[in-house]
């Protein structure tokens, strides 16, 4: 039912910023795990239909604790999969332009400034989870982190635009437990126009 998105570059087109071998096995088996066991979730909870966004922003209406539980873990893993490669580029946007860029400096001050809190945040995520930088109900730009597989829509935070997963998983084979480098070369393989066209879809 679900599908891992198609990625448009090969598993070594990120070399040296994101490993092939790093790739394989995160796109290759955690993401395609994620998303087998989130389409069988979501079968079994009568979600047909639904997408990915709808359920994990109306988790409650799911009676059965432990069919939700699976949802929510393994939504989050489908869809904050499908954002974070999504938006990952052998030749990326390096900065956004428009409404987005407008927006980055009347809120954060400059890109540097944002990508500086985005760092700090995903530091700052202890054990694995993820950091966005988000659209929130207010329609303001905001820098978030979430525990585990939760999201901006699973907590009720907002819209994503950009996913960053600081889980183990998404470094530790290249970079082992130097986080902050495995996030400073992410930044040189982040396309901004993908933010550009979630931004404008908010
Ligand atoms: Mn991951």
């Amino acid at each position: 039912m679900f599908e891992q998105v198609k990625l448009p570059y090969s598993f070594d087109a990120l070399e040296p910023f994101i490993d092939t071998a790093t790739m394989e096995t995160h796109y290759g088996k955690h993401h395609a795990a994620y998303t087998k066991v989130f389409s069988e979730a979501a079968a079994k909870a009568g979600l047909e239909g639904k997408s990915a966004e709808e359920i994990l922003s109306d988790l409650e209406s799911v009676p059965d604790a432990a069919l939700r539980k699976v949802l929510r873990n393994n939504g989050g893993g489908y869809l904050n999969h499908n954002i974070y490669f999504e938006a990952l580029s052998p030749s990326p946007k390096k900065a956004p332009e428009g409404k987005l860029a407008e927006c980055i400096d009347k809120t954060f001050g400059s890109l540097d400034a944002l990508k500086e809190k985005l760092t700090a945040a995903a530091l700052g995520q202890f054990g694995s989870g993820w950091a966005w930088l988000t659209v929130s109900k207010k329609g303001e730009l905001e820098v978030v982190s979430t525990p585990n597989q939760d999201n901006p829509y699973s907590l009720d935070l907002g819209t994503p635009l950009v996913a960053l997963d600081v889980w183990e998983h998404a470094y530790y084979l290249k970079y082992r437990n130097l986080r902050g480098e495995y996030i400073k070369n992410f930044f040189e393989v982040l396309d901004w126009s993908v933010a550009e066209k979630r931004f404008a879809a908010v």
